[in-house]
Parts: C-alpha cells; sequence; structure tokens
C-alpha cells in the first residue's frame, strides 16, 4: 500500500509523508511526531518573535490579577510635587529648597536617601550649601544617566557625590510597547566604570545595614536569600530583546504604592517621628507634566482597588525595584524566575502532546471544546498561582497555541488520509476509480499545456466469471489480488498510475507517452499476468490467468472531451476481445 501510494499520489506530499511516517515509526509514534511537528511551528513563531506582544499582555494580566500585598514600609518616598515647584518659583526646585529637604529627611536617620534628580548644575546661590550637605551626608546616593540613547542622552551626576562614588545609574528600560518591566542591576558598562543602577545600589546600602552582602563567588548575583541571574535575550515571553547590561524582570507589587510625602511637608515638618527612621528614602520627581513618567503592567490595570492606573514616577519605579531586591534577599518574596530555553521548549512539546492527548480521548467536538476550554483557563489559572507562589513566569501563549495547534494537525492530517483512503481501492490497494478520474483530470490539463501526448492502457480478465465459477468468490479476489499487483509492476514513472477500474478490468494511464511506448507496456504487464501463471482450467484460450487489453493514445488539446481517451481504449480492448482474448490492439481515435 505505502508503495502504491507513492507512485499514485505524488503530488500529495503531505500524505506520502505521513505514511513515510507510519512505516518509519510505526502507528503509534504519529501522535508523537504530529506533536513534535506543532512543537516546531510554535518554537518557530516564537522566535520570530510573534507571541511577543500577547505574551506581555498576558504578563500584564497575570500581574493585574494577583491577590494585593501590603505596601512595603521600608521604603518611603519624598515626591518633589508641581505644588513644591511652584512654591519654590524656579523652573525646577531650587538648590536651596532642596538642601532643606535633605536636612529634614536626614534628621530622622534614614538607612539611605536616593535622590532621583540629577543637581549637576547650580540652579541658585544654595548650590555651595547644597554641595556642603551631600558631601557631609555618606548616605546619600545621587543618580546620573548611563546610557545616551536616541530617547534620553546621558546625563552626568553630581560632582560631589560622583568624586565620592556615590552615584548610580537612574536607566530605566522600556519595552517595545512602551511598558517597564525589566529593571537594571547593572546598566551596560561604559568605559572601564560599571555603576549600579539607583535601586538596586539603595537595596545594596539597606541590605549592608542588615549584614547582608552580594556572595563574592557567585557567578550570578547572590544577595542573601535572592538568586538573581541576569535577564536573557528570550527569557520569560520576550523575543530577540536587548539583554545588555545586568537586568532582572520587575516582580512587582500588586501595589505599587509606598508612603509618600511631598517635599513641602518634610520641611516642614509634617511627616511623623520616626517615619524615616533607618528606611530606604527615595527622593524624586513627581509632576505629572514631568518628562520622567513611565509606564508599567499597572498603568492600564483593571485592579479596582489599585489607583495606578496612571503612569507611574521614575522614582517609584525606582522604588518598586528596590523593594523587590530587598524582599527577595530576605527570602519574603520570590525574584521573577523563567524557564530556560530549553524548558521551555520541553513545556510547550508537553502541551502539544497533551493537546493530541485530548483529541484522541474527546468522543466528539463538543467534548473536546470542553477539555480545551478547561485546559486553556487551568493553564492561565496554574501560571498565575505559580506566578504568585513561586515568582515563576510561564509562558501561557506557546503552551496554549501549541494545545490547540496539535490537534488541528492531527485533524488536518485525518482528513488528508480519509482522503487519500477514498481513492484507494480496498482489495487491490491500487487507485480506484475516483483515484483514476482525479489523476487523468490532472494529466490531461497538463498534457493540454505542454502539448504531449497521454496513452492508456485498458485490461479485462479473460473468463473471469468462469474462474469465480471455479474457484470460488475468494479464490478470485486472490486471483484479482495478483493481477493487480502484476500489472502495477510495469508502472514505474512517478506519474503514471495504475487502477482499478471496476470488477477484473484494469487502467494503466501513462502520461507522455506514445503508442509505441504504450504497447511496450501493455505487452510487458500481459506477460507479468501469464508469468503468474495461475491456473484457469476453465478458460477457453490459455492454461493460465490472461488478460485483453486495449492500448490507445491520445493528443489531448481544447475541444477534445477527456473521455476520449477510455472510450478509445475500450474500442481496442473489445476488438482484443472479439479477435479472440489473451491478445492486445491498439485504437488511435480518428481525430489523430
Ligand atoms: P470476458 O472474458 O468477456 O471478460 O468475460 P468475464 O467473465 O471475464 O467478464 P464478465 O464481465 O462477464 O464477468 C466479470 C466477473 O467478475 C463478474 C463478477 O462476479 C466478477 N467480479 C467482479 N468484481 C469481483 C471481485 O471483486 N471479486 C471477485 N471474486 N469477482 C469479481
Ligand atoms: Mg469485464
Ligand atoms: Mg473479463
Amino acid at each position: 500500500m505505502v508503495d502504491h501510494l507513492q507512485k499514485s499520489s505524488a503530488t500529495e506530499w503531505l500524505y506520502s509523508l505521513g505514511t513515510w511516517w507510519h512505516k518509519v515509526a510505526g502507528k503509534r509514534a504519529m501522535p508523537l511526531i504530529l506533536g513534535v511537528i506543532a512543537t516546531s511551528g510554535v518554537l518557530t513563531l516564537r522566535s520570530l518573535g510573534v507571541f511577543q506582544v500577547w505574551e506581555l499582555h498576558a504578563f500584564d494580566w497575570m500581574m493585574n490579577h494577583r491577590l494585593a500585598e501590603q505596601p512595603d514600609e521600608r521604603i518611603v518616598i519624598i515626591g518633589i510635587t508641581e505644588e513644591d515647584i511652584e512654591r519654590s518659583q524656579s523652573a525646577v526646585i531650587s538648590d536651596t529648597f532642596l538642601a532643606e529637604v535633605i536636612l529634614a529627611v536626614k534628621d530622622q536617620h534614614p538607612a539611605v536617601i536616593g535622590l532621583d534628580l540629577f543637581r549637576n548644575v547650580a540652579h541658585d546661590d544654595g548650590y555651595s550649601q547644597l554641595q556642603e550637605i551631600l558631601a557631609e551626608t555618606p548616605n546619600i546616593i545621587g543618580i546620573e544617566k548611563v546610557i545616551d540613547d536616541d530617547a534620553l542622552a546621558a546625563v552626568s551626576g553630581n560632582a560631589v557625590l560622583t568624586q565620592d562614588n556615590r552615584v548610580a545609574a537612574s536607566d530605566l528600560i522600556v519595552d517595545v510597547d512602551g511598558r517597564i518591566r525589566r529593571g537594571f542591576l547593572f546598566p551596560s558598562a561604559v568605559g572601564d566604570l560599571v555603576i549600579e543602577g539607583l535601586a538596586f545600589r539603595v537595596a545594596l546600602e539597606y541590605l549592608a545595614t542588615h549584614n547582608i552582602y552580594p556572595n563574592p563567588d557567585a557567578n550570578v548575583l547572590e544577595l542573601g536569600h535572592a538568586r538573581l541571574p541576569p535577564f536573557e535575550k528570550n527569557s520569560g515571553g520576550y523575543s530577540n530583546a536587548d539583554a545588555g547590561g545586568y537586568q532582572i524582570v520587575m516582580n512587582w507589587r500588586s501595589n505599587l504604592h509606598f508612603q509618600t510625602f511631598s517635599a513641602y511637608e518634610a520641611v516642614e515638618g509634617k511627616i511623623p517621628p520616626n517615619a524615616l527612621q533607618d528606611k530606604v528614602v527615595l527622593i524624586g520627581s513627581m509632576q505629572a507634566g514631568d518628562a520622567d513618567v513611565f509606564f508599567t503592567p499597572y498603568s492600564m490595570g483593571t485592579r479596582r482597588d489599585s489607583p495606578t492606573l496612571l503612569p507611574s514616577y521614575g522614582v517609584e519605579i525606582h522604588a518598586s525595584l528596590a523593594s523587590q531586591i530587598i524582599s527577595a534577599a530576605f527570602g519574603q518574596r520570590p525574584p521573577l524566575k523563567t524557564l530556560s530555553d530549553y524548558g521551555e521548549a520541553a513545556l510547550i512539546t508537553l502541551f502539544a502532546w497533551l493537546g493530541i492527548g485530548l483529541y484522541h480521548t474527546g468522543r466528539s467536538d463538543f467534548r473536546r471544546l470542553q477539555l480545551y476550554s478547561f485546559f486553556l483557563f487551568g493553564n492561565m489559572g496554574l501560571s498565575l498561582v505559580l506566578l504568585m507562589i513561586g515568582g515563576w513566569w510561564l509562558p501561557i501563549v506557546p503552551t496554549g497555541v501549541a494545545l490547540i495547534t496539535a490537534p488541528i494537525i492531527t485533524r488536518l492530517h485525518k482528513l488528508n488520509r480519509l482522503q487519500a483512503l477514498s481513492e484507494i481501492d480496498e482489495l487491490t490497494q491500487l487507485a480506484n476509480r475516483r483515484g483514476f478520474r482525479k489523476h487523468l483530470t490532472k494529466e490531461w490539463q497538463r498534457a493540454v499545456r505542454s502539448r504531449t501526448p497521454i496513452s492508456l492502457i485498458l485490461c479485462d480478465v479473460d473468463y473471469f466469471k468462469l474462474y469465480n465459477d471455479t474457484y470460488g468468490h475468494p479464490q478470485g479476489d486472490e486471483c484479482l489480488r495478483q493481477v493487480a499487483c502484476a500489472i502495477g509492476q510495469s508502472v514505474r514513472r512517478p506519474d503514471d498510475l495504475a487502477a482499478r477500474y471496476g470488477g477484473e478490468e484494469f487502467v494503466v494511464l501513462l502520461p507522455n507517452t506514445d503508442a509505441e511506448g504504450a504497447q511496450r507496456l501493455a505487452k510487458e504487464a500481459a506477460a507479468n499476468v501469464r508469468a503468474l501463471a495461475m491456473e484457469h482450467s476453465a478458460s477457453e484460450i490459455s492454461a493460465y490467468v490472461s488478460i485483453s487489453l486495449g492500448v490507445t493514445t491520445v493528443f489531448p488539446r481544447e475541444g477534445v472531451a477527456v473521455s476520449t481517451l477510455v472510450d478509445t481504449a475500450d474500442l481496442g480492448l473489445y476488438e482484443a476481445k472479439r479477435r479472440g482474448r489473451n491478445q492486445m490492439v491498439l485504437r488511435l481515435p480518428w481525430a489523430v
């Protein structure tokens, strides 16, 4: 069957490929192989970045549907609001005013102060005082912008802080869709200098006050209980992202909010006593019109209890990242973890196989629909739980696509197989009349275009009714099988086709073959049948089973009916019968 199919439907490559697998791997391996095909497809699409937007949306969806967490009380933000700027009576907060703010904060003895303002130039005559305060406050960390990109040029840090090695990078990583989901521990090194990101630096300073330091011997960053492997370009739902520097994926707290005071509240003593003591205090801009606002997964959040539907301020993002690092170091909240490429491929393969398994489990399409819905939503739910509990960011979209694609491929494969089976004669495993007609139509059109001849051999077993009567029907079937095989053997070219035309009649279609070639093949077929030496005692012409053959050759062109081929060959066959059977007669249509 397999050999025959490869010959008879060479163009149906998919089916041939399928039967070849059957031959190589056996029937049971087919679902596994279809699973691998689905997986490869999904992995290819994933590497092309097709799923990235969906994956990031899915990530945001998960972030927005986590259970609410308590705000991190170790971190307090002093926001420079629009009101503060107005009172300061300048375009930016004045040096004098900022100096007052810092003094007020310093008064409460915070563990570390992150100053998320550049302050590399003087804004008023309070600058020297500000410089003095910065010099005298060893736990203040300032910022500079390290990465010089199209969006924002590099900005140097405050001179006093820079000299004292107390600047960190304020750079943030914005995803293609404008949202922030990753943060720098270190941005790409510029020159020899490697500086920490602001959040990481203040977290390090804070953890140092609790005697927690990075493990100097580890090859990825280990800090207390936290292991923070660097983000790679395909981590999580990302495809080919810029993984420059040392980044981690943000494991946002469900609640982005930190205790926040305005700068005026600080200078006017309105911050409760000890509210800042031993804490991380971040001072930064909180003006809505400022450039320092960013979108996060929460910016379009759907949580009713999250007021953060608006963009977040840069200082809040630094606070959030610092909070994650500190919590992870204390072992209170896991950092976000992603699968390796291999792990992800394995998970996708598993889902593809699950999809095929469900296809075979479901008895009806409705039942299958139920099963797929259950597993798709189950996958989403489980991913959400794993994210909340273990910090695992597992791919939802590629696994979901694999779950659905695999059964679709299985269904297509089955349809293809059914289609092919409907064109096969069950007894002889040759093409049946339907298969023959399909092939004939195709070859006829091709011959019209290429102006080449088509030949046809029509064969009929001699005195077959008598054979049945003599040896019985089952033996008659066996005889037909063997005759079919003998005739099939004379067909060698890929476009040739042997088919069972009906009862004990067979046809051989020979595209691009002239009358001479067709007659040679017909003789060969007859000789093959004779060589079977099947006894036929009732035959009046031979002691063995024999066939009569009608041969014809037609040059197909517009205006000539396809039926001409069979009709003319039939005339040849009739003539062969009339002349006494067991012979071949060539008939050409009158038009040729
Ligand atoms: P002729 O020499 O003129 O061709 O006579 P014939 O008996 O071969 O031709 P006829 O068409 O009269 O009879 C064909 C017989 O083939 C009749 C039918 O019972 C038998 N036949 C058709 N299909 C099958 C089949 O699948 N199995 C078997 N065993 N016999 C079949
Ligand atoms: Mg017949
Ligand atoms: Mg016959």
